[in-house]
């Protein structure tokens, strides 16, 4: 499995807000620009199968209608578009694309087959060819419902934090992920979001994972960077890492 980290940053940091592509086909949010960063950088909007929505705030999912009008211009999809998220998430995304482009939702949903998974209780589904996902439930903001997600194919997982506190949901992926893609926001953990601190916990907390951190304020990032933890990844935009089973 491969992954890019196409945006590692917050909302008003310089960087693409948090957003990853899994083996170019799976994106995790959706931020604001990101449809634009993805051209950019090469990829074929229409390669992209689906998207994990973690949660709905608008930093994570306000591209999306950019991505659907980009694939229904080709006409008909041949497979479905998958969207996971929160319980009514199509009445949202119906909404905002609503907005964008009154008047052709029925369109877009009938081209690209859209088809909404709701993500409360998800274990090991078969989103994609070869991606299998499961939805762990994180704790963000009293009035925002969020999910961490697991990629998995042939035994190896990716996990991803979306934005999360230090909670049973973050060391439930850690534990189930060979690499884990946390939110970093802050120097110091609040109630919203990890910090420096959650980070070098949960990275000491078992060496032998490799976490990856993201949604950096531009200062947490520029912190961060002083300090030197064998496992803890900073990465910038376009940061690529492949997973490959170990044969022993
Ligand atoms: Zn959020």
């Amino acid at each position: 499995m491969k992954i890019e980290l196409v945006g590692t940053g917050s909302i008003f940091s310089t960087s693409n807000s948090a957003c990853s592509i899994v083996n170019g086909k799976l994106l995790v949010d959706i931020p604001n620009g990101i449809c634009k960063s993805l051209l950019k950088s090469g990829y074929d909007l229409n390669q992209i199968g689906g998207c994990l929505i973690t949660h709905l705030h608008g930093d994570h999912f306000f591209d999306i209608p950019f991505l659907l009008k980009g694939q229904s211009k080709k006409g008909k999809r041949e497979t479905p578009f998958i969207i996971v998220g929160v319980e009514g998430i199509e009445e949202k995304i119906k909404e905002l694309y609503e907005l964008a482009f009154k008047g052709s939702w029925e369109e877009v949903k009938e081209n690209l087959s859209l088809t909404f998974i709701d993500c409360n209780h998800l274990e090991n589904q078969e989103i994609l060819p070869d991606m299998k996902v499961t939805s762990v439930k994180v704790e963000h903001s009293d009035k925002c419902e969020s999910y961490g997600y697991l990629i998995s194919n042939d035994g190896l997982s990716i996990g991803f934090t979306g934005d999360a506190r230090m909670c049973d949901g973050v060391k439930t992926l850690l534990e189930k992920s060979d690499i884990l893609v946390a939110d970093m926001s802050n120097e110091v953990g609040n109630e919203s979001h990890m910090g420096i601190d959650n980070i070098q916990e949960l990275a000491s907390s078992d060496r032998n994972k490799t976490i990856v951190a993201t949604h950096m304020k531009t200062e947490t990032k520029m912190l961060a960077r002083n300090i030197s933890m064998k496992n803890i990844v900073i990465p910038d935009d376009g940061y690529a890492i492949e997973l490959q089973k170990v044969i022993r």
